[in-house]
C-alpha cells in the first residue's frame, strides 16, 4: 500500500503539519458547506418571497385592469343620461370609479421600485391611461352622444382602439409580472440545486477526508505512541524482556523507540552488574570453601562463565618453578596453549591490568592468538604482593552490534574482570597457603613421596571403602638393601640422590592409582587400592626390576646400582587394620632380606611352620630392636651400635 509506505518515512513534524493542513482543509470545507447551505436557505426564502409578492401584484394589477373596464363603462352611462339629475348620479359614479382607480394606479406605481422592466410597462400604460383621458371625455360628451354615428363612431372606433392599447399594456404587465416570478423562482431553484449539489459534495469530501485522517491518526500516531508507552511502562516496573516497536523506523517514533532501547541496555547492564556484584560476594564464599585447587578451580571456571557469557576466559597460575603459568581453568569455548611465558603478556610484563582495544598506542601481547578481536584483557592476580596468576578475558563480538557498542560493553566486563580478580586472588592465595601447610605435614621433603602421616589418614579411608565395596587392597613394603654399607661407601648425599631417583620411580609407576609414600629412612610403603596380592607382586616385581635396572650419575661418574627388597600383604587376609596389614608386609619384607634381598616375599606364602619360626624370629627380632635402641643410646654415650631390626643375621 502507497499509504504504509509513505507513513514509514514521514517524519512526526510532517505528520503534523499534513493533521494542521488537513483540519484546515476540514474547516473550510465546514465554512463552504455553512455558506452553501446558508444560500439554499436564502433562495428557498426568496422563492416564497417570489411566490408571495407575485399574487398582490397580480391582483392589483387585474384590479386595475377590472376598473379600466368599470371606468369606461360608467363613461359610456354618463352619455346615455336623458335627464341632468341622472347624468349628475352617473357623474358621480364615474368620477369614483376614476378616482378609485387612479389611486390603484398611483399606489401600484409607488409600490415599483428601480427600472424593472414591469415599471417601465407600468410607467408606459399611465402614460398611455394619461392620453386616454382626452378620448374618454368624448365619451362623457353628451353634445356628441346625441348624434348616434358619430357617437358609434367615437366609441366603438376612435376610443375602443386607444383604450384596448390601455388594456394590452396592463395585460402586457400582468404577463411581464408573471414571467418576472417564474424567472426568479427558477434561476433560484437551480441555485438552489446547484448548491444542494456542492453542500452533498463537499459533506462527502469530509466525511471520507475525517476517515482517512482518523485510520491515520490511530494507525500511525495514537497506536504505536500508544504500544511504545506501554512498553515504557513494562520495563519502568522491571520487565526487562519486554519488546520495544518501532526501533527500526526512520521518524521521531523510530527515535523514540531507540532511545528506549538505549535504555533499557543500560538497565538491563546495570541489573547485570548489581547481580554480578551480589554473585561475586557469593562466590568469594564459596571459594573460600573449595577444599582442593582442582575444584576451586572448576568453580571459577563455572561462575565466571555464567557471570561473563559474552567473554571467553581463561585463569593461568604460575607452576612452582615460577618460569610458566600453567592453565588452571578455561570457560565459554576458551582453549589456550596449556602454558605461557610471562615475558609474553604486557600485563605481566608492566605489573597492572591491561585492557587492549582502548588507547591510541597499544601493542598485543604474544600469548593472544591471531585470532582474537581486539577486545580483551589481562588482569595480574596478585596476592600478598606476589603475582600468583592471571586472568585473561576475550569479548565475543555480537553482530548485531556496532564497534563502538561492543567497545563500551566489554569495559564492563573488563571492570567486573578486575572485582573478580580480586576475590579469585584472595581465594587462590588462601588455597595456596592451604595447599602448602597441608603439603608440608604430608610430604616428603627429599622425594615428594606422601609421608606416614598421610599413608595412615588414606589407608584408614581406603580400607572403610574396601570393607564397604568389598574390594581388596595390597600393601607394599620396600627396603633398599644394604643402604647403610652404600652411605658408608659413597656419603649421605649420593644415599640422598639414590633415595630421590627411587621416589621418582615408585611416583611415575604408582601415583595414578596407588598411594607411594616414603615411610622413614630407606623404607617405602605402597598402598594399593582394589589389587589383589597377586597383582600387587606383579607390580612389586616390575618396580624391583626398575630400580635394579637404575643407573645415576653423581658427581663427575656414576654411582653403584642399588636394589630393593619388597614385602606383600593384602587386606582382608592379612587383617582388617593398616597396622596388621603392615605387620603382615614386614615380615614378608624380612624374608625377602633373609631369603638374599633384592626379592619380593608374599605374606600368605608362609607356611605355618615358617610362621611360627617367623613369630619368634619377631619376638627375637623386636627384643634385638629394644636391645639396639639401648645400644644407641649408649653409642651416643660413647659406645658401639648394633644393627637395624631388619638385618639378616
Ligand atoms: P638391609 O639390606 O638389611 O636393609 O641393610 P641396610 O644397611 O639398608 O640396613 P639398615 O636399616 O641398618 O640401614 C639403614 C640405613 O639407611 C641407615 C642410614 O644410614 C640410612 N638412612 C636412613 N635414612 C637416610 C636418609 O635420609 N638419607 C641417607 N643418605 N641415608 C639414610
Ligand atoms: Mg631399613
Ligand atoms: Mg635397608
Amino acid at each position: 500500500m502507497t499509504f504504509k509506505l509513505a507513513q514509514k518515512s514521514l517524519s512526526v513534524s510532517i505528520k503534523n503539519s499534513l493533521l494542521t493542513s488537513v483540519f484546515l482543509l476540514l474547516l473550510i470545507l465546514g465554512g463552504v458547506s455553512i455558506m452553501a447551505k446558508m444560500r439554499m436557505t436564502s433562495l428557498q426564502n426568496t422563492i416564497e418571497a417570489v411566490g408571495r409578492d407575485r399574487l398582490p401584484k397580480l391582483r392589483a394589477l387585474g384590479e386595475i385592469n377590472l376598473g379600466l373596464a368599470r371606468v369606461r363603462s360608467a363613461s359610456y352611462r354618463i352619455a346615455l343620461t336623458a335627464t341632468p339629475e341622472q347624468r349628475e348620479q352617473v357623474e358621480a359614479l364615474f368620477n369614483q370609479r376614476l378616482g378609485t382607480l387612479n389611486e390603484k394606479i398611483e399606489e401600484f406605481r409607488q409600490g415599483l421600485q428601480g427600472n424593472s422592466p414591469l415599471r417601465l410597462i407600468f410607467e408606459q400604460f399611465v402614460g398611455k391611461w394619461k392620453a386616454y383621458g382626452k378620448h374618454q371625455a368624448l365619451i362623457t360628451d353628451p353634445e356628441l352622444a346625441r348624434d348616434r354615428v358619430r357617437y358609434s363612431e367615437i366609441v366603438n372606433v376612435e376610443t375602443e382602439e386607444h383604450f384596448h392599447a390601455v388594456v394590452e399594456t396592463i395585460n402586457s404587465g400582468i404577463k411581464l409580472a408573471n414571467q418576472e416570478a417564474d424567472a426568479a423562482i427558477d434561476e433560484a431553484i437551480a441555485s438552489s440545486q446547484f448548491y444542494s449539489v456542492l453542500l452533498w459534495a463537499v459533506n462527502g469530501i469530509s466525511i471520507l477526508i475525517g476517515l482517512v485522517t482518523l485510520i491515520f491518526v490511530v494507525r500511525d500516531v495514537s497506536a504505536p505512541i500508544h504500544r511504545i508507552t506501554h512498553s515504557m511502562e513494562l520495563i519502568a516496573k522491571g520487565e526487562l524482556e519486554t519488546e520495544i516497536p518501532y526501533a527500526d523506523r526512520s521518524n521521531e517514533l523510530g527515535m523514540m523507540a531507540r532511545a528506549l532501547v538505549v535504555f533499557k541496555k543500560s538497565l538491563v547492564e546495570n541489573e547485570r552488574l548489581s547481580a554480578a556484584t551480589r554473585t561475586l560476594s557469593e562466590l568469594s564464599e564459596w571459594l573460600q570453601s573449595a577444599k582442593s585447587e582442582p575444584e576451586l578451580y572448576g568453580m571459577i571456571s563455572s561462575v565466571l562463565g555464567r557471570l561473563m557469557p559474552e567473554c571467553k576466559g581463561g585463569l593461568f597460575v604460575y607452576a612452582n618453578s615460577r618460569d610458566v603459568l600453567e592453565v588452571a581453568a578455561e570457560w565459554n569455548g576458551q582453549s589456550s596453549a596449556a602454558t605461557m611465558h610471562p615475558e609474553d603478556c604486557w600485563s605481566l610484563r608492566r605489573g597492572h591490568a591491561y585492557v587492549h582495544g582502548t588507547s591510541e598506542i597499544e601493542f598485543r601481547c604474544d600469548h593472544v592468538h591471531s585470532g582474537v578481536n581486539e577486545n580483551y584483557c589481562c588482569i595480574p592476580i596478585l596476592a600478598h604482593g606476589e603475582t600468583v596468576g592471571l586472568l585473561h578475558l576475550e569479548y565475543t563480538l555480537d553482530h548485531s552490534e556496532t564497534a563502538e557498542e561492543a567497545k563500551a560493553r566489554f569495559a564492563d566486563r573488563a571492570r567486573l574482570g578486575l572485582a573478580c580478580a580480586e576475590h579469585l586472588s584472595i581465594a587462590i592465595a588462601n588455597m595456596k597457603l592451604r595447599e602448602g601447610l597441608r603439603d608440608q605435614s604430608v610430604r616428603d621433603v627429599l622425594t615428594g613421596l606422601n609421608n606416614r602421616r598421610y599413608l595412615l589418614e588414606t589407608a584408614r579411608r581406603e580400607l572403610l571403602r574396601a570393607e564397604r565395596n568389598r574390594h581388596p587392597v595390597s600393601v607394599m613394603t620396600i627396603d633398599v638393601d644394604h643402604f647403610k654399607t652404600f652411605n658408608d661407601n659413597h656419603g649421605h648425599d649420593a644415599g640422598d640422590t639414590v633415595l630421590r631417583h627411587v621416589g621418582e620411580i615408585l611416583s611415575a609407576m604408582f601415583a595414578d592409582d596407588a598411594v607411594p609414600c616414603r615411610f622413614g629412612g630407606e623404607e617405602f610403603v605402597v598402598l594399593l587400592p582394589g589389587a589383589d596380592i597377586d597383582e600387587a607382586a606383579t607390580r612389586a616385581e616390575e618396580l624391583r626390576a626398575k630400580i635394579e635396572a637404575l643407573t645415576i650419575r653423581y658427581a663427575d661418574g656414576q654411582l653403584p646400582r642399588v636394589t630393593i627388597s619388597a614385602g606383600i600383604a593384602g587386606f582382608p587376609d592379612a587383617g582388617g587394620n593398616l597396622m596388621d596389614i603392615l605387620k603382615a608386609a614386614d615380615e614378608a619384607l624380612y624374608r625377602a632380606k633373609q631369603n638374599g634381598r633384592n626379592r619380593i616375599e608374599r605374606s600368605n606364602d608362609l607356611p605355618v611352620q615358617q610362621a611360627n619360626e617367623q613369630s619368634a624370629d619377631r619376638a627375637v627380632a623386636e627384643l634385638g630392636a629394644v636391645l639396639a635402641q639401648m645400644e644407641q643410646k649408649e653409642t651416643a654415650a660413647g659406645r658401639p651400635g648394633r644393627k637395624h631390626r631388619h638385618k639378616a643375621a
